[in-house]
């Protein structure tokens, strides 16, 4: 019988890879998806976007109950955590979207094959060969490399049941009563807001001048205010100096701005510092694919310097690595496979999304970097409080913050921090991708009562002309 030759195969199958598999099958291609692990869905669905998520909603249920009283709803003192529930549930809800992930290639024909993927070289009569470690190797006409990242560790530390990456700390076996979070990323302010829900004892370390660095000032001051309102200690430039075993738990060491070192001991520590690319061991090296710090550089389709080897997701460079990012360049790369139409991701139109509680979402330029860019910069700025949705559902931190371009009106960035931060943001991400004005906006019509009208406030505030404030 004739070898098979796929016209893609897929080394990786969280978000970039799975997209990218399915994608393929729906315009009639022959793919093939390699996966190293049991399950598919990569970091995000195993260990990342889902099951945070899952707890984050039961740190959000546990939160109302204990404002019940503020709603007129009483008895609610004294309720409990049942952990075996929690963790049940959101095991249940991974388990679901593996199932379902399984179900999505049978349907879309996608050939799955279990084992460990490598490039061994260029291609060769038009056609790449990947080596599957504990099966046989495949060929096909394109590759798309979509091997994701994982939890970088401080040096010569590994993780443990008390030094935690977001793998542990997901499958604790009872809430700690003590949290240290190193890195105030995503990631670290995540599971800060989800264990001070619980009760824990929190408390984060970060090394730049303040948290969700990479948010806009304002975003971060206001995020700093509510995690001390709500009781999360949090200490900016930083250093950790050391972190050791203690014979209860695990203490670490750490100057603060005002260089006085200080010890503390906690239960656990969490390191949250960032997460490098899984292209060491993958056989770049057999091709012209040259990686910076090991990411993959590719061109607007998703090619690498190698013709016909595609990279989607965590592993590219100068992109922020989150899983509708991969969702999208799994999209392109098999679309240009194909030869259908796609368009290059435009990095200064993606969606950022921090869970935490208050919510933290943004697209485009912050007041720093569109005031870089030499335009005239005019901002807009509501706060929840002024908004009667907001009151309505108990929640009044936050605000909705626009920077727009003063003689054009065109709007350059939104960020918001408050109720429902991550839903609100697809409004502004169509917003910025149909390259609206701030007069297009005030002249789109918002439903009422809903958090949203903060956007258009947001917007009208722009010219100093929101109804609200
Ligand atoms: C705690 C946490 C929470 C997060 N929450 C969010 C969120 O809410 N929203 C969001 O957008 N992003 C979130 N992210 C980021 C998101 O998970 C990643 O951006 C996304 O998973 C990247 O997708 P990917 O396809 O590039 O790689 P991954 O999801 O990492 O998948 C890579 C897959 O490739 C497999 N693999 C690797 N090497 C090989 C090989 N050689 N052969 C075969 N298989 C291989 C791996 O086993 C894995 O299954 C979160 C991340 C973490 C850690």
């Amino acid at each position: 019988m004739a070898e098979t030759i796929y016209d893609v195969a897929i080394i990786g199958s969280g978000p970039g890879g799975y997209t990218a598999a399915i994608r393929a099958g729906q315009l009639g291609l022959k793919p093939c998806l390699i996966e190293k692990n049991e399950k598919l869905g990569g970091t995000c669905l195993q260990v990342g976007c889902i099951p945070t998520k899952s707890l984050l909603f039961n740190a959000e249920i546990y939160d109302h109950m204990k404002a019940g009283k503020d709603f007129g709803i009483e008895g609610l003192d004294g309720a409990k955590l049942n952990w075996t529930t929690i963790q049940d549930r959101k095991n249940k809800i991974v388990q679901k979207h593996t199932k379902g992930l399984e179900f999505l290639m049978r349907k879309n024909k996608v050939e799955v094959m279990k084992g460990y993927g490598r490039l061994t070289g260029p291609r060769k009569d038009g056609v790449l060969t990947v080596e599957v470690q504990g099966g046989s190797s495949i060929k096909a006409k394109n590759v798309i490399l979509a091997t994701g990242s994982e939890a970088k560790m401080l040096p010569g530390l590994e993780p443990d049941d008390r030094l935690l990456t977001n793998i542990e700390i997901l499958s604790l076996k009872a809430i700690p009563k003590s949290l240290v979070v190193v890195g105030a990323g995503a990631v670290g302010v995540e599971f800060a807001s989800i264990y001070k829900s619980f009760d824990c004892d929190v408390t984060i370390l970060e090394m730049l001048p303040r948290l969700v660095p990479l948010e806009d000032e304002d975003i971060s001051k206001e995020l700093m205010r509510a995690f001390n309102k709500r009781g999360i200690k949090s200490f900016v430039g930083t250093k950790v100096e050391k972190i050791e075993k203690t014979k209860t738990g695990i203490a670490v060491t750490f100057t603060p701005p005002d260089g006085k070192q200080q010890k503390l001991e906690a239960e656990k520590i969490l390191i949250a510092v960032g997460r490098a690319p899984n292209t060491a061991n993958v056989g770049l090296e057999k091709t012209k694919i040259k990686p910076e710090r090991g990411f993959v550089h590719t061109d607007g389709w998703m090619e690498t310097e190698e013709p016909g080897i595609y990279a989607v997701g965590d592993i590219i460079a100068g992109f922020p690595q989150l899983a509708h990012v991969a969702f999208m360049q799994g999209m392109v790369a098999v679309a240009h496979i194909a030869g259908k139409p796609a368009r290059p991701l435009n990095r200064n139109r993606i969606p950022n999304c921090t869970y935490c509680e208050p919510q933290i979402s943004s697209v485009g330029m912050t007041e720093a970097v569109a005031r870089q860019t030499g335009r005239e910069v005019k901002i807009g700025k509501f706060p929840f409080s002024a908004n009667s949705k907001a009151s309505i559902v108990g929640s009044h931190e936050g605000f909705v913050k626009v920077v727009a371009d003063a003689k054009y009106g065109e709007v350059l960035g939104v960020h918001i921090i408050g109720p429902q931060a991550t839903e609100m943001i697809a409004e502004a991400v169509v917003a910025l991708e149909m390259e609206a004005t701030v007069d297009d906006l005030m002249f789109t019509i918002h439903p009422h009562p809903t958090l949203s009208e903060a956007m258009f406030d947001g917007i009208e505030s722009v010219y100093g002309l929101s109804i609200n404030i």
